[in-house]
């Protein structure tokens, strides 16, 4: 054979058979594919996340990754997107209109990632930590015009075929002629309500439903030792879907987006964490895999406009003091609750619970004239404040305004979060969505088309063209 041939060969054999080892090989195909996607995390919930973990020498790892860009997140309706719309973008490569699923903005029905990775032999896992029928979720499944039409969409888990799907319970599994638990059984699933059932999953023969019987997993900062979390079930899917075709899985942090509308800084943090627990199981496995897997991690728009930094004097940031906060915003709101319903409920009651819930920090006299401004709007309901602005400082509807006084305290949650805040250095825009592009990290195979800017469309088409 001449040189010129030999070395013709050599070449081509190194790029076909060396395709798999060699990252940076123009047309990779993980055999195992991971998408996370942290809803409502954008590029400051991540650092959040970051300056949280190093208060303990720690630090996000995945805001490290070698493969880092940027994706747009506006849909066909609406500059600033929902789940619904920049889901649909991510998993079936098209915009379409906010509230859509897996539709185009003409509502016919598009492929998800899953359903492509599914007819090339894969097994295929969706995990979340909200209802397994929320939007995220629902967009890899199903298709629908509304993200509301519960029904519509649950019909469609069991007859995806799916191999794993985890996390909050169904939002209305029964109702007269209609039981979700019957048709999962019909379509050969075991429903697993228990995470000590988690270790059995490798061993069950059939495809697996792992539903928390509430319709969420608890917040990470509520969760005192249930082990019912988004790393447990990743872990479990990993075990059950790991085979010779190799898997595509979509795991969703769906938390992050809740605690931030709520302006809940301290519950961001950790729910960013624990995200960032369910990563680094991944991580784990591309470890012993890793010339054969693909880590991506992105979000779907980010929510509650959050900055580090403050306008407040000094301009300091100090995130660690949000480890004092050993509640939710939420929990909160119902202790606040029972509190006005069983007791008088004094301004000193109010205080005392606010030092218990937030490690005895020292507010100063500036917040306390603040909190008791809102204790006094939440008793009475009357306030110098205008109603566009008892919206835009307490969060709080006309018709909550108007109702009772338990109805009315999430003022007095939403303030002492607010100053809590302020001497954290954090503050918010909205208890909204907003536009801000979000991060993409990604690690392994194929990882470095994911550098630069790219449409969250893109997501689709690079992952579609891999799965080919
Ligand atoms: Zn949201």
């Amino acid at each position: 054979m001449k040189i010129r041939n030999l070395l013709l060969l050599i070449f081509v054999a190194l790029f076909c058979f060396g395709c798999n080892s060699n990252k940076k090989c123009e047309n990779p195909k993980p055999k195992y594919i991971f998408l996370f996607i942290g809803d409502g995390m954008g590029v400051p919930q991540t650092q959040l996340g970051d300056a949280f973990l190093r208060a303990d020498g720690d630090s996000l790892d995945f805001m490290y990754f070698p493969n880092r860009g940027f994706q747009t997140t506006w849909s066909l309706s609406s500059y600033i997107t929902c789940s619904a719309a920049s889901g649909t973008a991510m998993a079936c490569g098209e915009k379409t209109l906010v509230d859509y699923i897996g539709c185009d903005s003409a509502g016919n029905p598009l492929k998800s990632l899953a359903y492509i990775a599914q007819e090339k032999g894969k097994k295929v896992g969706i995990l979340t930590t909200v209802p397994i029928d929320h939007a995220t979720p629902a967009v890899f499944y199903a298709h629908s015009k509304s993200r509301h039409s519960n029904r519509e969409i649950d019909q469609q888990l069991p007859t995806s075929g799916f191999d794993f799907f985890g996390g909050g319970m169904f939002e209305e599994p029964i109702a007269e002629n209609y039981n979700m638990f019957k048709l999962l059984q019909d379509n050969n699933y075991t429903l697993i309500t228990s995470s000590d059932s988690l270790q059995y999953v490798p061993s069950l023969n059939t495809k697996i439903c792992v539903l928390h019987p509430n319709t969420r997993l608890d917040l990470e900062i509520d969760n005192s030792d249930d082990k019912f979390t988004l790393a447990a079930l990743t872990e479990s899917a990993i075990k059950k879907l790991d085979n010779e075709n190799g898997f595509f899985m979509m795991i969703e942090g769906g938390m992050i987006d809740w605690a931030c509308h709520s302006n809940d800084a301290a519950a961001a943090a950790r729910e960013v964490v624990g995200f960032n627990e369910a990563i680094k199981k991944a991580v784990e496995f591309y470890n012993a895999h890793p010339d054969e897997t693909l880590i991506v991690i992105t979000a779907d728009h980010e929510t509650g406009g959050l900055a580090l930094g403050t306008a407040r004097f000094p301009y300091f940031s100090n995130i660690s003091l949000l480890k004092k906060q050993t509640v939710s915003y939420n929990t909160l709101e119902g202790i606040f609750m029972a509190d006005i319903d069983s007791n008088k409920f004094t301004f000193d009651d109010c205080m005392a619970r606010i030092n218990a819930v937030y490690g005895n920090y020292e507010f100063d006299q500036y917040d306390i004239s603040k909190i008791k401004k809102a204790y006094d709007f939440t008793m009475t309901g009357k306030t110098d404040y205008s109603d566009v602005d008892v919206k835009k400082f307490y969060n709080l509807s006309a018709s909550a305004r108007n109702a009772q006084p338990r109805d009315r305290c999430s003022a007095i949650v939403t303030t002492v979060n607010s100053v809590f805040d302020e001497h954290a250095g954090i503050n918010w825009t909205t208890f909204a969505h907003t536009a801000s592009q979000v991060p993409v990290s990604a690690l392994g195979v194929g990882g470095e088309q994911f550098r630069g800017v790219i449409d969250n469309t893109e997501i689709h088409h690079k992952i579609k063209k891999m799965l080919e």
